[in-house]
């Protein structure tokens, strides 16, 4: 029975006390983002395999161990089982969408937003769950659209800073030591520069992968790029020699990112270029970035990851329709909106918890029914209204609603008929009649 009654591990369970944080945050994006002239998509959580295969990259970490995959049963004899994942991200899922429903045929500018959970077989810790929750975006169309242009990739960036601004997240800078939201920006060219950076760093890694923790042997033989972001300390000094990805980007590319940082400079958004910042996903091209924040996260200091992947429609079968997106870890951005109201409550105290408007109490079971109809009344004015039990006793019923709402309402025979209720304001204490047709407007004042 034990193991029932417990979340798998990596997974967890958001309580009411949470989940109003969570929508706050969601609604925080959805206005941001519909300012930008974003609209939201919601795909499967289900994908054939060969979509994250394809699109992701055999040779990523995501792919090659962290994907919940299994055959599913063919449901005839002639049909071969297919293989199913559950979408360890979304940008794939959202390419497949606009293959699939022939988007680039309108010819515009795809302005996409999602929200929605996530799975990889991770090691779970703090910031980082089996399943995860991603608030995410993706400009996508053809290259006559604009698709291409830095502009696109300066208006992402700058809508992130604006998002995480509005949620109260400071930046980084030296009058708060530096915590806060960082922006770290680089440019891994184009799918023609990439290959070329890849094999000179397979030549510059084969004489000194010998050298290097297990891990980065591997990944110079497979993906020499993920050796980039890899922590391992003694491993540092030989990272730090090997050739830098800007020294082998083409003059398009070149000017793509010099015009991206610009933009930003006139934007004011503050940026970090840091030419080690490949990040794991094959698609990318050009534009990669990641926002990091010092508060709340620990070692998974990572609060979103992203970049420009122009080959990605073509890479699953569609037509060329470049793209730039990214991905926030919803679940990352909570913890750092909670250690920033710790480190307030702590300078502050204590806010006090929220109360809803009114606690119906009525005295005895007679008065049940009246006190949902009443109930129904005020909730129907947008009142945010409990109703408690007429077997409560009257002290049980004060100190239920004084833990919930800021008036309790008590409905006895003599209120019913009279068509009055006794209200009580717990922070005056005032008591008094109040006539039914009148209540929600006293309730509201
Ligand atoms: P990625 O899709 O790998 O580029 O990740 C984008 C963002 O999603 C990261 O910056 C994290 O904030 C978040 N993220 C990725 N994996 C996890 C995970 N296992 N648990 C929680 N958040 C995650």
């Amino acid at each position: 029975m034990a193991q029932i009654i417990k979340a798998i591990r990596g997974t967890r369970d958001l309580l009411p006390a949470e989940t109003a944080l969570w929508n706050r945050v969601e609604r925080t994006a959805r206005e941001v983002f519909a300012r930008y002239n974003f609209g939201e998509i919601r795909t499967p959580v289900l994908e054939a395999t060969e979509l994250f295969a394809r699109g992701v990259g055999e040779e990523t970490d995501i792919v090659s161990k962290e994907m919940f995959t299994w055959e599913d049963r063919a449901r005839a004899a002639s049909e071969k089982p297919q293989s199913l994942t559950l979408r360890p991200e979304n940008t794939a899922g959202v390419v497949r969408a606009y293959i699939e429903h022939k988007l680039h045929d309108t010819g515009q500018l795809q302005k996409l937003y999602y929200i929605g959970p996530q799975f990889r077989r991770e090691r779970p810790q703090k910031g980082r769950y089996r399943q995860f929750f991603q608030i995410g975006a993706e400009v996508i169309g053809p290259a006559s659209s604009g698709s291409e242009s830095p502009l696109r990739d300066a208006e992402v960036l700058e809508m992130l800073a604006a998002l995480l601004d509005k949620l109260g997240i400071p930046r980084a800078s030296a009058a708060n030591e530096y915590k806060g939201w960082r922006l770290l920006l680089n440019s891994v060219g184009s799918s023609t520069d990439r290959p070329r950076y890849v094999a000179a760093l397979r030549e510059a890694l084969a004489p000194v992968k010998d050298r290097m923790c297990p891990d980065n042997q591997r990944r110079a033989d497979t993906n020499p790029l993920r050796v980039l972001d890899s922590k391992d300390e003694a491993d540092q000094a030989i990272i730090d020699a090997l050739p830098r990805i800007a020294d082998y980007l083409d003059d398009a590319s070149k000017q793509h990112f010099a015009d991206v940082l610009a933009t930003l400079d006139a934007c004011g958004v503050p940026y970090t270029v840091n030419p080690r910042l490949v990040r794991g996903l094959d698609y990318y091209t050009r534009t990669t970035f990641e926002f990091t924040v010092d508060l709340g996260l620990g070692t998974q200091n990572a609060l979103l990851g992203g970049g420009r992947y122009d080959g990605l429609s073509e890479m699953l079968g569609g037509p060329r329709a470049p793209g730039i997106g990214f991905a926030i870890g919803e679940d990352r951005l909570i913890l750092t909106l909670l250690a920033l109201a710790e480190a307030k409550a702590a300078d502050e105290g204590e806010p006090a918890p929220a109360k809803i408007d009114a606690y119906i109490a009525p005295l005895s079971p007679a008065q049940n029914a009246a006190a949902l109809a009443l109930a129904r009344i005020l909730r129907g004015a947008g009142l945010q209204v409990e109703v408690g039990d007429g077997t409560f006793r009257l002290k049980k019923s004060f100190d239920a609603a004084d833990r919930v709402a800021r008036h309790i309402v008590i409905l006895g025979e003599d209120e019913v008929t009279q068509q009055q209720a006794t209200v009580k304001a717990f922070a005056s204490g005032e008591q008094r009649k109040v006539e039914f047709h009148t209540l929600a407007s006293t309730l509201r004042a």
